[in-house]
């Protein structure tokens, strides 16, 4: 199963759901950013909780979560858009902690306090931005706890990421249901305890439910209608050429001691760990478009 995301609506209760399975991306992440089984959960999770925000938005709009935290990862970077596409990185991608009954610790490698601050290009004049202390450090309850704190919808959003003591990605997904106006929660609330009666989303992932299975399981006798089966994947918007923009706005002087002294200049994307080298010869044309 590839990753997707399904979107649907209840009308009649006035609830929205999304369901994604997120396991090939994850994958991408951990393998790109070199990041340790336990950091590859919590970042599992972060892209995932992006995937999920990122499909709240309009088009063209674009969501950044960024979760910071006293624990040895220090910080999480994750951007999405409406397009199900995603990007994300770990400040500390190496640090790890033992599992604990076999399962990653999350609190452990985040840590209890900190803070997630959300900020949304909404394509209006200034950017939009949301800040709430960690809630449970899990990723899924921060970001609930985000929605119905600052963004003021009664959410819940469940996420999971399997994870070996090895390393190895074996399911990632997650699944959000939200209030609609004018916010009646009776259905929502029910919703809910049909989620905890449920093996968790990984889990029903797992045993091969779809997201479109795991839809029905939850709406069961409510009517809904699925709008939308959408894509994701793990992708940077940078290139050689944002690098080369990025050496321009270093200036000449700057420019010439990096030649002088390391004869080449190597940019290394946060997000996505890609390398760009520019060598002596790339940079005297840098030097030369400056003029
Ligand atoms: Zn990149």
């Amino acid at each position: 199963m590839s990753d997707y995301l399904v979107r649907a609506i209840a009308k009649e209760p006035g609830v929205r759901a999304l369901v994604c399975v997120t396991t090939d991306l994850v994958r991408e992440a951990a393998q790109r950013h070199g990041t340790s089984p336990t950091v590859t959960a919590v970042l599992g999770r972060t892209l995932t909780a992006g995937v999920l925000a990122g499909a709240l938005l309009k088009v063209q709009q674009r969501v950044a979560l960024k979760f910071e935290g006293n624990g040895p990862v220090r910080k999480m970077i994750v951007e999405a858009d409406s397009y199900g596409r995603v990007r994300g990185y770990a400040a500390e991608p190496e640090v790890d902690r033992p599992f604990v009954n076999g399962r990653p610790d999350l609190v452990g490698i985040l840590g209890q306090a900190g803070l997630l601050t959300v900020v949304k290009d909404v394509r209006l004049k200034d950017l939009v931005e949301g800040v709430v202390p960690l809630a449970t450090s899990d990723i899924a309850g921060d970001l609930t706890y985000y929605l119905e704190q600052s963004e003021q919808i009664p959410s819940v959003v469940e996420i999971g990421v399997v994870v070996t003591e090895e390393g190895e990605v074996e399911m990632a997904g997650g699944l959000l249901i939200q209030s609609m106006p004018p916010y009646d929660t009776g259905t929502l609330t029910l919703l809910v305890d049909r989620i905890q009666e449920l093996p968790p989303v990984e889990d029903l992932l797992r045993t091969g439910q779809a997201p479109e299975d795991i839809l029905a399981l939850l709406f069961q006798d409510i009517s809904y209608m699925q709008l939308e089966r959408r894509e994701l994947r793990f992708n940077c918007d940078c290139s050689r050429e944002r690098g080369e923009k990025a050496l321009l706005m270093l200036g000449r002087e700057e420019l010439e001691h990096l030649l002088e002294t390391e004869g080449q200049a190597v940019i290394d994307c946060h997000f996505c760990h890609e390398r760009y080298v520019f060598d002596a010869e790339d940079l005297q044309e840098v030097l030369a478009a400056l003029d």
